[in-house]
């Protein structure tokens, strides 16, 4: 069964959830308190309505308990995001998901309910610094305040060696739980696989563990 979702405020980031969503073959109503939002996503969303969603007697003629997602995307007026989320709360939506501004933001969202708040500046800004700093880092990903994801580029450090013989795990402390190699993906690699020119080493680990091999891997670069 196809899933509804909705999405409030129809600037670039909810814009671009509800173009993916629909992409993905979702039901999306989307939602906006500006006319001129609304005439953008007519033909893109499954419906799009114009309405303030502070107004709680406007959410529930929606009938917005019936969908199974709402995502908040409100950006700067950070009293009707935390209104809206407190509303949605209240009517009983099944599952919310909000934009946050900043950590404070953040904190109150998840204060009273939230069951994701996302923060796409920072985190965008963060794989990006990874990235500029070393070019080997591709991508990061954030799993909690002192754990991630890295994707680094195999350099002369690594090429040609096993990873039991790198040893990285008892001298660095992370796990590589995959290796891309050109079209294919080697998923919990053996100690024994060999690194490969061009492989790309999917790392998890402790922050400060991670850092340590970047720096390593970028000093050899
Ligand atoms: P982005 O960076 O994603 O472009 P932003 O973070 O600058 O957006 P805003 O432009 O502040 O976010 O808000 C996004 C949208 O939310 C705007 O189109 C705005 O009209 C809409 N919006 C703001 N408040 C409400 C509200 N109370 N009800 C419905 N829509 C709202």
């Amino acid at each position: 069964m196809k899933k509804e979702f909705v999405v409030i405020g129809l600037g670039r980031f909810g814009g671009s959830i509800v173009r993916e969503l629909v992409e993905q073959g979702m039901e999306v109503m989307a939602i906006d308190k500006f006319e001129d939002k609304i005439d953008e996503f007519a033909n893109i969303a499954t419906h799009a309505v114009m309405a303030d969603s502070t107004d709680e007697s406007v959410l529930r003629s929606l009938g917005i308990r019936n969908f199974d997602h709402v995502i908040v995307a409100i950006g700067d007026d950070i009293q009707a995001s935390i209104l809206t989320t407190l509303m949605l709360k209240e009517i009983g939506v099944k599952k919310i998901t909000v934009k946050a501004q900043n950590d404070y933001h953040e904190k109150v969202l998840r204060r009273i309910g939230a069951d994701k708040v996302v923060h796409p500046e920072r985190d965008m800004g963060k794989r990006i610094a990874h990235n500029i700093v070393s070019n080997n880092v591709l991508d990061y990903l954030e799993l909690s305040d002192e754990h991630s994801i890295v994707e680094i580029v195999a350099n002369d450090l690594l090429i040609g060696n096993t990873i039991i013989g790198l040893d990285i795990r008892a001298q660095y402390g992370i796990n590589i739980v995959a290796i891309k190699r050109k079209d294919d993906i080697i998923v919990s690699p053996q100690a024994t696989d060999e690194i490969q020119a061009d492989d790309i080493l999917i790392v998890i680990g402790a922050d400060t563990d991670i850092n340590r091999f970047e720096k390593k891997v970028m000093q050899s670069s």
